[in-house]
């Protein structure tokens, strides 16, 4: 207990017991199905891109009701096929929150476009529909609004904007497996029947389910789908399982130069029981998001995050408070001296040294963004922790902010 920061030592109350073992931001939830998955996967003799990408691709078709869904080897990769196939080049423009990963901003810049920003709103830390319009120029060729955190951007004054603008609309659902607006999934079409986005999900280990690494695209257009699917493998028409399976030909075609970014059967297998499980393990994170927000409840110094004012169904992917009342750093500091991991979900895009370089960006843009950067801290929260877990931090949290008493 010797190198406890001063804040602690005040008073008389009792310390916090440190615990032995260290509390990690994230921990994938896989078990004894998941093993049993892949080895049946390895055992089969098709590792690679077969009928399990094609069953995890048919999960995603029903779980969002879009007609079309692409395993890819990361979100990341998704975005680069999608820009790729929307044509979206040098000259063009794609309005985003910097309040991001910078894995969309990269891939913006990576296709020769320009990203511009808009902000968030700081007690939610969703884009403002209205920042996201004010930037739609002549020159915007799409638009990527971010489910943050695992709840839903306001998506009807996003997609309204984006029509009258006559550009698309890619969600960014890296967070938003089980996420809804409005009681539509996300990727979901806004009514039966009415095209909706394209979406783009992410099964790095971190995000609701994982498959290690991958991704899965979702759209509604047949051409576009055709497209990702070309894109994803060299730019050949169709799948190797298909042309070396029984009945196949051997003979393909190029059109155009593709990538390699296909998903492997080895990954989709553990995709498709993680989805089995995706419902209750969101549950579970919700409950214990609960159990942070009156744990930490009226602590001063410490803004806990806030819902968002229209129906959503949360996927709780992170839990993301703003520290107020004390410097960020020596409250992380003091966290992991409790053996206690966090995150910083995310540092502003436009305050990255290479998008100020180039872009011209810089502090004093984006007043939200800025003021939440400087305080984001993401607490542990995955579907293993439990309960004692979550005290635990809150107890430290307490014990750590000046004033908070305990
Ligand atoms: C994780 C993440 C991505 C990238 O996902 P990968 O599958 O790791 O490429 C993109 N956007 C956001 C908001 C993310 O959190």
């Amino acid at each position: 207990m010797c190198n406890l920061p001063p804040t602690t030592q005040r008073g008389t109350d009792a310390h916090l017991k440190i615990r032995d073992d260290f509390l990690p931001l994230s921990r994938p939830a896989l078990g004894e199905e998941e093993v049993a998955a892949v080895a049946e996967s390895l055992r089969s003799g098709w590792i690679t891109s077969g009928p399990k990408v094609a069953e995890l691709e048919g999960i995603f078709r029903e779980t969002t009701g879009a007609p079309h869904a692409v395993a890819v080897t990361s979100a990341t990769a998704g975005l680069h096929i999608v820009l790729s196939a929307l044509g979206i080049g040098p000259g063009d423009e794609v309005a985003t929150p910097s309040m991001t990963f910078a894995s969309t901003v990269n891939q913006i810049v990576l296709r020769g476009a320009t990203p511009v920003f808009a902000d968030v709103d700081y007690g939610t830390l969703q884009v403002r529909p209205d920042a996201l319009a004010a930037r739609i120029t002549p020159r915007t060729k799409a638009v990527i609004p971010v489910h943050f955190a695992g709840a839903p951007a306001d998506l009807d004054p996003i997609r309204a904007a984006a029509e009258r603008a006559g550009i698309p609309v890619i969600e960014d659902a890296a967070h938003a497996v089980g996420t809804a607006y409005k009681g539509v999934p996300a990727g979901g079409p806004p009514r039966p029947g009415t095209p909706g986005n394209i979406a783009i999900f992410s099964f790095h280990p971190i995000k609701n389910i994982t498959t290690a690494e991958g991704g899965m695209v979702t759209c509604y257009d047949d051409a576009l789908a055709a497209r990702l699917r070309r894109l994803r493998f060299h730019g050949i028409e169709r799948d190797a399982w298909k042309r070396y399976g029984k009945g196949g030909t051997p003979h393909y075609d190029i059109r155009e130069p593709g990538y390699k970014y296909n998903l492997t059967d080895l990954q989709a297998a553990v995709g498709v029981v993680q989805m089995r499980k995706v419902a209750a393990m969101n549950a579970r994170r919700a409950d214990l998001a609960r159990r942070y927000l009156a744990g930490i409840e009226g602590v001063p110094g410490i803004d806990l995050p806030e819902a968002v004012p229209y129906a959503h169904a949360h996927s709780w992917h992170l839990f993301v408070v703003k520290v107020t009342g004390m410097d960020r750093d020596a409250f992380i500091g003091a966290l992991a001296e409790r053996n206690v991991g966090v995150g910083l979900h995310f540092p502003p895009c436009h305050l990255l040294s290479y998008v100020r370089e180039r872009y011209g960006t810089g502090e004093g843009e984006l007043p939200d963004t800025e003021r939440a950067g400087k305080g984001i801290v993401s607490l542990p929260l995955f579907p293993g922790m439990s309960d004692a877990d979550v005290d635990y931090v809150c107890e430290a949290v307490r014990e750590i902010v000046p004033g908070a008493g305990r």
